[in-house]
């Protein structure tokens, strides 16, 4: 027998997903100043419907950039306390030709709901609150914990103000454990809790050699070339297996639990139908002797994401132009717990 929660939530299943697909409908992308209205509008129809749903303290809190939402529900003395996060701005949704529906006008197809944030992150956003109605409404209008609510709309241009403000509201935001929706399931009708998420170090490399561009047949030989410098820095890196040799990059890495490692043997997980459907590869890479997950989510990685060197053919520009910036981006994400 489901709980009443259950219950409440299967009884109320279409209205739900309604209310989602109007969520989804407003076009709240952070990264584009005309849609800041829009913005607004995605944090007030959360906001509302968190005060609907008996939440307390509901807060659309103005920021530099796109609001904040807090709200609380504190009426189980001595319970341990949850503070759930999830954000309401979306990216923007080109290639529009890419998309088989309009990406603002929720379609459902094969079970799924097709929209710009669907699955990041109003799908889980609205699960979340969902969620909290359906325990309210199932138990009398009260929860077995205490709930406090962050969400934001800066997740997609990253997340300045509720850094800033986390920073300042300790004590407001104090709680037991973080429950951030803004993750996905295993597989299809695998509920699914995520742990943890590797953070990130991103840096870039700049290399210089001679004062200014010179002719490869009068000076090649002699002047150093910054391109092969930031090659020969990148060939070292990591070995032809995929170790990083960089000193100390392993040194710090904790081994998940005996425990940990049982549970992800029992995921189902196929090797070859990630390499094939998910990576899209030939082969996959990495460092030999741990498995895929084990490699994925206990291990850091260090990747190169962009580069630019030498001639540059700049449209508009007759003359083309020497290369300014002989750049490289490094991306290098962690197995410490951190932002994802
Ligand atoms: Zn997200």
């Amino acid at each position: 027998m489901a709980s009443p929660a259950v219950d409440y939530a299967r009884g109320n299943q279409q209205r739900f997903l309604n209310e989602l697909k109007n969520l989804l409908r407003i076009p709240s992308i952070s990264t584009l100043e005309e849609h800041k209205s829009d913005v607004q509008k995605a944090a007030e129809f959360v906001a509302s419907e968190l005060r609907r749903i008996g939440m307390e303290h509901v807060e659309v809190i103005p920021t530099k950039g796109h609001p904040l939402i807090y709200a609380d529900w504190l009426n189980a003395p001595g319970k341990p306390t949850a503070l759930c996060y999830a954000h309401y701005d979306v990216q923007p949704p080109d290639p529009l030709d890419e998309w088989v529906s309009p990406p603002f006008e929720p379609t459902e197809r094969n079970n799924n709901i097709y929209a710009r944030g669907a699955v990041d992150d109003k799908g889980q956003l609205w699960m979340e609150i969902k969620a909290i109605e359906a325990l309210m409404k199932g138990h009398g209008g009260k929860l077995p914990l205490n709930v406090r609510f962050i969400i934001e709309g800066e997740e997609e241009v990253g997340g300045e103000s509720i850094a800033e403000y986390v920073r300042k509201q300790k004590a407001k935001l104090k709680a037991d454990f973080a429950l951030v929706c803004d993750t996905e399931l295993f597989a299809p009708d695998l509920p699914t809790l995520c742990v943890g998420l590797r953070g990130l170090v991103y840096t870039e490399i700049e290399a210089v050699g001679p004062k200014t561009d010179l002719h490869s047949g009068m000076y090649g030989g002699a002047a150093p070339n910054p391109f092969f410098g930031l090659i020969e820095i990148i060939s070292k890196l990591k070995d032809a297996k995929g170790r990083v040799l960089i000193p100390g990059f392993y040194s710090k890495v904790k081994a998940p639990s005996a425990q940990e490692l049982k549970a992800w043997k029992k995921l189902p997980f196929d090797e070859e139908y990630y390499r094939k459907t998910e990576v899209g590869s030939t082969v996959l890479t990495g460092e030999p002797g741990y498995s895929v997950l084990y490699r994925t989510w206990a291990r850091p990685t260090l990747e190169v994401h962009g580069r630019h060197a030498g001639w540059i053919y700049r449209p508009g520009r007759e003359d083309g132009h020497p290369g300014e910036s002989f750049g490289e981006s490094f991306h290098a994400a962690g197995a410490e717990p951190g932002s994802g």
